[in-house]
């Protein structure tokens, strides 16, 4: 990796995210772009309507600095709809600019620098930067591809419970989570969220949990919030944002929920990030978690017919598809394809396949764990993906 001059140590190496790489490659080469994870259709009316009339009713200067109330009373109902957790939208929610902002201010304003953050490997890309940033050091525990037992079933992503036992040590600060998780698609089971809760009170360490994803969960698989399990609720904070649930990603409204004191830390460092961002998105992102219950199992059921009609043409194709429990991410083994570098691959399939796919090797910390896996987004129009379907088979298949 080149050093770019004038870029703090802190930094060096980072580069430019993978997800604009992808984009810019598709948008270069007219590819379908399988790559960026970002949904090609606008979510639900009323919710963009809300947004259009916030705007109109002068709903434009900063907001107040946790988040407008509305939203962090909806926050909360949406928690204890959901999750049957309770949170006081007065101290215990903070509304943030995305997710990703919430990860951030979250490991700013609690990582001393040398304090490590144990992760499960892959990432997403944005936690090495963010613990980078924080002047921590993350402890990487592999997830790996286990062969299914049954024909038919499907291939898992686990971990050894003793690689996770090694991670904690005294330097240990905070435990990061992300399920359902992004690139691999997992969704942690009971068993092994109750591991992790243990190791985290016998520890004394606490959690931070990316749930993103926490609508889209497919095959009767359960997403259970970290903060429900017991003893977890004190120590936890629960990160989420409306970009994918609602399908407007580029609106950034995210937030993080958790006891007062942990809330009250984040929201010393977001201050000083963004301060406050999205003012007329907040009321709508409000209007979008008080939908009825209809809407979010309609939005995961419809993703699971698109995760099995890409599924379908990429095992036409040849590839071994280690499909997802819950996201908007397909994983595939390209050695299934005759191929050994996933990065080479991911370049080349503009040009060979018109279809871009992310190497998955970017989200390891040793990219060679990573190197025969490449990730599809099948968040795209059904048209789309059997467009992108018939080339990929005309490509390989
Ligand atoms: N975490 C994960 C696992 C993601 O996939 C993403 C991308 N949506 C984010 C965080 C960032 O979310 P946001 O766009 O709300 O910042
Ligand atoms: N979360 C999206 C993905 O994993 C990308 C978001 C981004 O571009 N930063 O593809």
């Amino acid at each position: 990796m080149t050093r770019l001059p004038f870029l703090t140590s802190r930094l060096q190496g980072f580069g430019t995210t993978i997800f604009a790489e992808m984009s810019a490659l598709a948008a270069r080469t007219g590819a379908l772009n399988l790559g960026q994870g970002f949904p090609d259709t606008d979510g639900p009316t009323a919710v963009s309507e809300a947004a259009i009339a916030a705007i109109r009713a002068g709903v434009n200067q900063y907001p107040p600095g946790p988040g407008i109330e509305d939203l962090r009373v909806a926050v909360a109902e949406h928690q204890a709809r959901f999750w049957n957790l309770s949170f006081d939208p007065a101290s215990e929610i903070l509304v943030t600019a995305g997710a990703t902002e919430a990860l951030a201010a979250t490991l700013l304003a609690l990582c001393e620098s040398g304090d490590e953050v144990v992760v499960f490997d892959p990432t997403y890309d944005s936690y090495a930067a963010g613990v980078a940033l924080a002047g921590g050091r993350m402890r990487g525990v592999l997830l790996r591809p286990e062969e299914a037992t049954t024909p038919g079933a499907h291939t898992r992503f686990v971990f050894d419970p003793d690689e996770l036992r090694r991670a904690f040590n005294p330097k240990t600060r905070l435990l990061l989570l992300n399920t359902p998780h992004n690139p691999t698609g997992k969704v942690f089971t009971t068993e092994e969220l109750e591991l992790i809760a243990e190791l985290c009170q016998e520890h004394d360490v606490l959690a931070v949990t990316d749930e993103v994803y926490e609508h889209l969960v497919f095959d009767g698989h359960a997403h259970q919030p970290l903060a429900t399990f017991p003893g977890m609720a004190e120590r936890t904070l629960t990160v989420s944002s409306g970009g994918k649930t609602f399908s407007f990603t580029g609106w950034k409204i995210g937030w993080v929920c958790g006891p007062a004191p942990l809330v009250a830390a984040v929201r010393t460092a977001k201050q000083f990030l963004t301060f406050v961002n999205g003012a007329p998105f907040q009321p709508a992102i409000a209007v979008g978690l008080r939908l009825a219950d209809e809407y979010f199992a309609t939005f995961a059921s419809d993703l699971q017919a698109k995760r099995d009609l890409l599924g379908s043409f990429l095992t036409e194709a040849g590839f071994e598809v280690l499909s997802p429990e819950g996201t908007y991410f397909a994983t595939v083994d390209i050695r299934s394809v005759g191929a050994a570098d996933t990065v080479d691959f991911c370049l080349s399939l503009p040009e060979r396949a018109g279809v871009v796919a992310v190497p998955s090797s970017v989200f390891y910390q040793d990219p060679r764990d990573g190197r025969h896996l490449a990730r599809f987004c099948f968040a795209k129009k059904d048209t789309v993906l059997t467009d992108a379907g018939h080339r990929l088979l005309a490509a390989f298949g």
